[in-house]
């Protein structure tokens, strides 16, 4: 392979090694996932929420029904000695009918209190399937992203260290001078070869003189642009 040669496949392989470092940057910096794990963080703490509200409830429930079972005993008791005759005292009927009409407002108050508690777990419980299917599938995204991630790294990193291994054996085929040419124009130019397209060299935009163009037929001759300092690299079509 020509040096000129050389030199176009180590700008390319250049080029190719800073995509590949600006990409793996790019997937490093990426706040996407970021995203991820506070929209988690959120939504597992609506799932503790509710279903402490749900337990706190069902334990309301539990002791509502506890109570009511207690009073209806009490009321049956109640009912028992005012219709069986035991009692004849009127001061203590009346005592006692007033205690059985205060438990049973007492009984529907506590079976009112029961059903809108069993309500609202139900709709908490329902409320928490939503929620727990929708950490799931946060969790699970997450777990895809950062597997997405970690493949796309690796791959990157691999290609990287390959396109360094290229551009050193590339650099080791160039002529001392000419490899320190390219660093010191790379350094100063950004791109250092131009390409040559209907007489004009393409770093700069400028016409050719003809004297340069005939040497530009020499393809050994390593050419530079007399306007931006590029070396020139003609492909003949
Ligand atoms: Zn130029």
């Amino acid at each position: 392979m020509s040096q000129l040669k050389l030199l176009w496949s180590l700008q390319q392989h250049d080029r190719r090694l800073a995509q590949l470092i600006q990409k793996l940057k790019e997937i490093e910096d990426e706040k996407k996932m970021d995203d991820l794990i506070v929209r988690l963080q959120q939504v597992e703490y609506d799932v503790t929420n509710k279903k402490t509200r749900k337990e706190v409830n069902e334990l309301k429930i539990q002791r509502s029904n506890n109570k009511l079972e207690q009073i209806t005993l009490k009321l049956k008791d109640v009912e028992k000695k005012l219709y069986n005759g035991s009692v004849s005292d009127l001061k203590q009927l009346t005592y006692m009918n007033k205690e059985a009409q205060d438990i049973k407002k007492e009984s529907i108050r506590l079976e009112k209190e029961t059903l809108s508690l069993m309500e609202e777990t139900e709709k908490l419980g329902q409320e928490l399937i939503e929620v727990v299917n929708n950490y799931n599938k946060l969790k699970e995204e997450i777990e895809n992203n950062m597997n997405e991630f970690k493949s796309t790294s690796i791959q990157l990193k691999l290609e990287i260290k390959k396109e360094k291994v290229i551009i050193n054996k590339i650099s080791s085929r160039l002529s001392e001078d000419l490899r320190k040419k390219y660093f010191t124009l790379k350094a100063s130019k950004g791109k250092v070869l131009a390409q040559v397209h209907d007489g004009k060299c393409n770093g700069c935009h400028m016409t050719i003189p003809l004297y340069i163009m005939s040497k530009l037929k020499n393809k050994e001759e390593i050419t530079y642009c007399d306007n931006c300092g590029r070396i020139l690299y003609y492909k003949e079509s």
